[in-house]
């Protein structure tokens, strides 16, 4: 059997550059304020036990994985019972829409479709909250806020995916199914933000990279910050239990935030591979000057970003949102960084 591999790209954002798809407003509506509780991974088993030899058993529910399953407050719901919020409604491809009773969605498992639909629902409003959290729509200037769709694709490959002129996430499986790992749900709402702030972003090669790298480094960061920061396997490593489908070494990790990759030697063309050396800059701002300034600066740049940045311009632009928002330390933590890597 061939071996899958997870992929994520950005699905015809040139095309739709070119041809200026207007994007959905940028609001959020004021009835979205209902709560129900509902069943999802924190982030996803593996990090959540410190388990690596999980497998994915195909979707099966198995006595190892109880204790990964945590019972949350969903936030920010319409009240109609269906997942639909301000900022994502779930529609799935494959299964029947999860309803909750009395503000409470029963307590699907990760054999069931129902599951990856609350997990879509919570993760992107969860990473929204970080945005929020970070001040972006209130001190700052919001980012992202529009409802997107994000839709379950239990036939489809292993594959998930952004598409700008839909402003829709789509979670395919393969594997571990990928809504069953909020580090890839919130890797895609990465593209969403992105595509949020600069209409078309990563029309070119290093604009690309950026994206997977930023999609990498955001979901990272919010799954530290709604589920705490694991200690093994590292923090750094990305997608622990989707990737367990498709990686040999220990940890599991779809990529790293922590590598060690070099510009312009180590490009090899490849937007994901090519985003390690991007993500990595990132995480050592992140490193220098801690979470909460570190993805402050990192997102306020981005509205400076050109759709087709290179690595230099975008580095040139955060480095001068770290000097706005933070002053000149904050700066020189962030030339260094991008020095790091060969960037600056
Ligand atoms: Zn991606």
């Amino acid at each position: 059997m061939a071996t899958r591999v997870f992929v994520c790209g950005v699905a015809a954002a040139a095309s739709l550059a070119v041809a200026g798809v207007a994007l959905p407003a940028q609001s959020a509506p004021a009835p979205f304020n209902r709560t129900a509780s509902g069943t999802v991974f924190l982030p996803n088993p593996v990090q959540d036990l410190g388990i690596e030899t999980l497998t994915d058993q195909k979707d099966a529910d198995y006595a190892a994985l109880a204790p990964a399953y945590h019972r949350v407050t969903l936030t920010d719901l319409d009240g109609s019972g269906t997942l639909t919020g301000a900022y994502v409604r779930v529609k799935s491809s494959t299964g029947k829409p999860a309803v909750s009773v009395g503000g409470s969605f029963p307590a699907f498992h990760r054999d069931t479709d129902q599951f990856e639909q609350v997990m879509g629902y919570h993760w992107v409003t969860t990473a929204q909250a970080y945005l929020q959290h970070l001040g972006f729509g209130s001190t700052l200037r919001p980012v992202n806020q529009r409802q997107i769709e994000v839709r379950i694709n239990q036939f489809g490959g292993d594959n998930s995916f952004f598409r700008p002129d839909k402003a829709n996430i789509t979670l395919g499986k393969g594997g571990v199914d990928d809504a069953e790992d909020a580090e890839v749900i919130v890797h895609e709402y990465g593209h969403s933000v992105q595509d949020g702030q600069v209409g078309g972003f990563g029309t070119s090669l290093e604009s690309g990279a950026i994206g997977e790298a930023f999609g990498d480094y955001l979901a990272v960061v919010v799954t530290s910050w709604a589920a705490g920061a694991p200690t093994d396997p590292p923090e750094a490593c990305v997608a622990d239990w989707d990737s367990v489908s498709y990686t040999r070494l220990v940890p599991h990790c779809l990529r790293r935030l922590d590598g060690v990759k070099h510009y312009p030697e180590d490009v090899i063309g490849e937007v994901h591979a090519d985003g390690e050396i991007w993500s990595r800059a990132l995480w050592d701002i992140r490193t220098a000057v801690g979470d909460t300034k570190a993805s402050t600066l990192i997102v306020e740049a981005q509205f400076a970003f050109a759709p087709d940045t290179s690595f230099r311009a975008a580095a040139l632009d955060t480095v001068a949102a770290a000097r706005r928002l933070y002053g000149a330390s904050a700066a020189n933590a962030v030339t260094k960084a991008f020095q790091a890597r060969g960037i600056l």
